[in-house]
C-alpha cells in the first residue's frame, strides 16, 4: 500500500545520494520533498510536521560516519523517525500481536464500521490463535442488525475449524455476549472473540452499544478494525472509537490494496493506540504482525539499506570502495574486482543491498534481482573465478571452449555455469557503462558510500 510514497521518497534520496558532502541547504531541500511526499500519502499534517522536525534536528549535528555518505545517514534518520511515528521505539519495539496475558477465557472484542473487515479479521485471528498458539477459540457474533451476520460468522468458524456460539433468535448483543462468556467459562475455552455490529458510519447508538458490551464483558483486548483504503477517514474513525469506547489496538485491513498508507503513519500519533495487526487479503491466512521497523523499511523501499548502513560502518572500507567506483567509472571493472566484491558481499549479506548503495542504481536493482543473483550463485561465481588464471580474469575474451572446460573442472561446475558467469559479467559491465552515462559525477563523488 505504500508504493506511491515509497517511490517519492526514493526519488528524494536518489537525488541526495548523487551529492557528496551534504550542506544544510541540501538537507532542507530534501526535507521539503519528504514533507510533500508524506502529505500526498495522506499523512496527517501534525504528524508530518513532527516527523520532519525530528529528522531536521537529528540530521544537523550528526556525527559523520566514516564508511557511509551523509545522504545514507539521512535515509537512516528518516527511517528511525518513521519507526517512531509507526509506534516503534526503544521502549516498545518489536512486533505487537494480540495480548493473551490474562486469565482464561481471554476476551477479544472486535469493533469497527461495517465493511471494514471485522468479521473476516475475527476469523483470521481465530485461525492464528488456534494454529500458532494452540488455543481453544470460541467465535461469537453480537451483530443482530445485519440479518446474515451471525450465520456468516458461523460459516467462518466452520472453515477455520473452531467453535461458534449457537445462534439463539431474538437475543440482543448484551445477552449474546453474556452467553458467550458463560459458555467459554464452562467449556474451558482459552479465548472468546466477540464480533460486534458495525454501522456504515459512526453514530451514537453504535458507540453506546459497543461501550455497553465492553463494560459487561470486560475484554482483555478491544481491537478496532479499520480499512486502510479509507485513508484519513480511518484515522477519524479510530479517534472516535478511542474516545467513546477505548481500544487497546488497531487492525488495519486491505493493505493489499493501493491505499496511500498515510493512515498507518498517523494512527499512533492521533489515537495513541498501536497498530497490532495488518489484513493483507481476503484469505483467512492473510494476517500479518505489525512490525514498525519492517513497515518503515517497506515505505523507504530500501528494506535492507538501513541495516546495511549500520553494518557498512564495520565492513566496507571507504577508500577501497572509492577506488572500485573509479575503476567502474573508467570501464575497468574486471573479474578480479568482481571476485573481491563477492567476498565483501558474502560478509554483508545481500547483493541487492550493496547495489542499492551505488548512486543511481535503484532502477536497475530489480533487473539484477531478476537475474537471480542469489547467495549460492555468488559462491559458485567466486569458485569459478578462483579457477581462472590472472590473465583470464583481466581478459575474459580469451576464455574459449578448452579454457572453459578447465575452469569448470577446477571449480567443480559445468561448462554452462562458466558460460552463465561470463554472460552475467558481460551484462554487469554493460550496465555499469550505462550507469556511467547516467551520472558520472554522482559516481565519482558519491563513491560506494
Ligand atoms: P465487516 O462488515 O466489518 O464484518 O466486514 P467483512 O469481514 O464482512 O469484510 C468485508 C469485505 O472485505 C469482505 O469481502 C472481505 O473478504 C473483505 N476483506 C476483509 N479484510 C480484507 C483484507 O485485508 N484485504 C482485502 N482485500 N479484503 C478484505
Amino acid at each position: 500500500m505504500f508504493e506511491a510514497l515509497s517511490g517519492k521518497l526514493n526519488g528524494v534520496f536518489d537525488r541526495l545520494r548523487r551529492r557528496g558532502a551534504l550542506s544544510e541547504a541540501d538537507v532542507a531541500e530534501a526535507l521539503r520533498e519528504v514533507r510533500v511526499a508524506l502529505l500526498e500519502a495522506d499523512v496527517a499534517l501534525p504528524v508530518v510536521k513532527d516527523l520532519t522536525a525530528r529528522v531536521r534536528e537529528r540530521a544537523v549535528g550528526q556525527e559523520v560516519l566514516k564508511s557511509v555518505s551523509p545522504a545514507q545517514q539521512v535515509v537512516k534518520i528518516v527511517h528511525d523517525a518513521l519507526v517512531e511515528a509507526l509506534g516503534g521505539g526503544a521502549a516498545d519495539s518489536g512486533a505487537r500481536g494480540i495480548d493473551l496475558e490474562a486469565a482464561a477465557p481471554v476476551g477479544i472484542l472486535m469493533v469497527g464500521l461495517q465493511g471494514s473487515g471485522k468479521t473476516t479479521t475475527s476469523g483470521k485471528i481465530a485461525l492464528r490463535l488456534k494454529g500458532r498458539e494452540k488455543k481453544k477459540v470460541l467465535l461469537a457474533s453480537l451483530d443482530v442488525h445485519r440479518p446474515a451476520a451471525q450465520l456468516q460468522l458461523e460459516t467462518l468458524a466452520k472453515q477455520v475449524g473452531v467453535a461458534s456460539l449457537p445462534i439463539v433468535a431474538g437475543q440482543g448483543p448484551l445477552e449474546i455476549a453474556a452467553r458467550a462468556m458463560d459458555l467459554a467459562r464452562r467449556e474451558l475455552f482459552d479465548v472468546v472473540v466477540l464480533d460486534t455490529a458495525g454501522r456504515l458510519a459512526i453514530d451514537e447508538a453504535l458507540m453506546a452499544e459497543v461501550a455497553a458490551v465492553k463494560a459487561a464483558t470486560n475484554p482483555h483486548e478491544t481491537l478496532l478494525v479499520v480499512d486502510a483504503m479509507t485513508g484519513q477517514d480511518a484515522v477519524n474513525t479510530a479517534r472516535a472509537f478511542q474516545e467513546k469506547v477505548g481500544v487497546t489496538g488497531i487492525v488495519m485491513t486491505r493493505i493489499d490494496g493501493d491505499a496511500r498508507g498515510g493512515a498507518a503513519l498517523s494512527m499512533r500519533a492521533v489515537t495513541g493506540a498501536p497498530i497490532k495487526l495488518l489484513g493483507a487479503g481476503e484469505k483467512l491466512d492473510a494476517l500479518e504482525d505489525f512490525h514498525p521497523d519492517r513497515i518503515a523499511g517497506r515505505i523507504l523501499g530500501m528494506g535492507d539499506i538501513v541495516s546495511l548502513v549500520e553494518r557498512a560502518a564495520e565492513t566496507i572500507d571507504r577508500d577501497e570502495a572509492e577506488k572500485l567506483a573509479a575503476r567502474m567509472q573508467k570501464g575497468q571493472f574486471t573479474l578480479e574486482d568482481y571476485a573481491s566484491q563477492l567476498k565483501q558481499i558474502g560478509r554483508m549479506g545481500s547483493l541487492s543491498g550493496i547495489l542499492g548503495m551505488l548512486p543511481g542504481i535503484g532502477k536497475m536493482k530489480q533487473q539484477i534481482e531478476n537475474a537471480n543473483l542469489d547467495q549460492t550463485i555468488l559462491k559458485r561465481h567466486a569458485a569459478i573465478i578462483s579457477s581462472m588464471t590472472p590473465k583470464e580474469r583481466r581478459h575474459p575474451d580469451i576464455i574459449k571452449a578448452s579454457r572453459k572446460k578447465r575452469i569448470a573442472a577446477g571449480s567443480g561446475v559445468q561448462v554452462q555455469d562458466v558460460n552463465r558467469l561470463l554472460k552475467q559479467f558481460d551484462d554487469m559491465s554493460a550496465m555499469m557503462k550505462r550507469m556511467n552515462k547516467l551520472g558520472p559525477e554522482g559516481l565519482k563523488r558519491g563513491g560506494l558510500g
